[in-house]
């Protein structure tokens, strides 16, 4: 789906919207990201209709938050969140508002927005509505909220957090009165769902310009009251580069293990979890020196890459390691077999050469002949394999016992 057909698609919904004498704007990070060029990957549309109206003009809606004012409208089987203009009431917990309210002003709904380039909207024509300046901060880069900074802060600790996101993904800058704002209030943060931050870390970390991202972090004191982060000793924090939340993770973890301890901290999903885990696995075995087609057959390519982006940036193994990495990232591709499915040999075929019923023994026996057939030590070939096991394997009145040793 390319990018113009996204905007062509929601400039029917808003045309909709229009012929029945209701407004429509494309708005949000989609406005923002079209006006400074880069791809658009979700275009969210907002509307003096309420929710039940935009329910009653479109074929297919989904309601995920209705109270607040959000639907999902389906144009051509695309998805556009539209939401209905609103302001919020008092916030009186530093993370959400106490009530929403509906209103039928454009300007009114930009004005609740976190920051000036994420507060302009734009017609199905795409002329740019901008109340607030945002053309004048993309063009100074410059990350600037919609009115006050510490107010602003103040209402939803999490535009903090979010402040220094876009510093990392927009390569900004951030207004004096913001960093002001934050380096005052930073403890704030801990009003907030870990989950949001956690959210938002994710998009810092890909983003083109982390490092200024963590400086402004660590210099606002945002990092005392990130859950894990606040662990991770300042230097180190500062000196370390990666780019995902998890690459962060790997590290400071491998530096110091007791940081693991914090890291259910991050709520992280399970395949974060695992990916973390697999890592430091992996920098482990390539320190002990593990077989390069022993560390290739192992772990996934996506574990390998992403290990050696992080040893390839950070002093965490020697050059003679690394030089193992990448050996491994090569041979990955040749090994003989990928996985165990392509022995030419499974259980019952060892079972029926051996006379022998299944046991504890089987499964020593299958990792052995898998370890030596990956080496190349013998070839994958059901009669070689099954000769091999013949003389390393011997059935004593029903006992199977290695005869090597192993
Ligand atoms: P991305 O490209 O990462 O999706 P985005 O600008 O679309 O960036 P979202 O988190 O998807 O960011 O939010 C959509 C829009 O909703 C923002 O552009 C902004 O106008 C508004 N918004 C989101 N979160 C907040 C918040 N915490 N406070 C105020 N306005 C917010
Ligand atoms: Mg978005």
């Amino acid at each position: 789906m390319t990018e113009q057909n996204l905007f062509k698609t929601g400039a029917k919904i808003i045309e909709c919207f229009e012929e029945n004498n209701y407004e429509g704007y494309f708005v949000g990070g989609a406005v923002r990201d079209y006006t400074l060029g880069r791809a658009v990957s979700d275009v969210d549309i907002t509307t003096n209709a309420l929710p039940d109206e935009i329910e009653s003009l479109f074929e297919k809606t989904i309601d995920v938050g209705k109270e607040h004012g959000t639907i999902i409208v389906l144009m051509d089987d695309l998805p556009f969140e539209v939401t209905t203009y609103r302001v919020e009431g008092e916030y009186t917990d530093h993370r959400r508002p106490d009530n929403v309210f509906f209103t039928q002003h454009l300007k009114e709904d930009l004005s609740r927005r976190d920051f000036t380039i994420n507060a302009m909207a734009m017609t199905a024509d795409m002329e740019l509505y901008d109340p607030y300046d945002g053309i004048r901060d993309l063009d100074s880069r410059m990350i600037n909220t919609v009115g006050t900074a510490a107010d602003r802060f103040g209402e939803d600790a999490l535009r903090m957090l979010r402040a220094v996101r876009f510093m990392s993904q927009l390569d900004f800058n951030l207004a004096d009165d913001a960093k002001d704002a934050i380096s005052l209030h930073a403890e704030m943060l801990d009003y907030v769902a870990v989950e949001r931050i956690t959210a938002e870390l994710e998009k810092l970390y890909r983003g083109i310009n982390v490092k200024s991202a963590k400086d402004m972090i660590e210099r606002t004191g945002l990092k005392s009251h990130m859950p894990f982060f606040k662990h991770i000793d300042k230097e180190q924090y500062i000196k370390s580069s990666a780019q995902s939340l998890e690459q962060e993770a790997v590290i400071h973890i491998y530096n110091n293990s007791e940081l693991s301890g914090h890291l259910s901290a991050l709520k992280l999903s399970n395949r974060q979890k695992t990916t973390i885990k697999q890592s430091l696995k992996l920098l482990d075995d390539l320190k002990s020196d593990m077989h390069i087609k022993l560390v290739a057959y192992r772990y996934e390519t996506d574990i390998l890459t992403g290990v050696n982006a992080i040893i390839n940036s950070n002093e965490l193994l020697s050059t003679n390691h690394k030089e193992h990495l990448q050996s491994a990232i090569d041979a990955e591709p040749r090994l003989v077999i990928q996985n165990r499915n392509e022995l030419a040999v499974d259980g019952n075929a060892l079972m029926t050469a051996l006379n022998a019923r299944g046991g504890p023994w089987l499964r020593k026996c299958l990792d052995t002949i898998e370890r030596e057939v990956l080496l190349e030590n013998i070839k994958n070939n059901e009669s070689e394999i099954i000769n091999w096991v013949s003389s390393h394997v011997k059935n004593e009145d029903g006992n199977i016992v290695f005869t090597d040793g192993r």
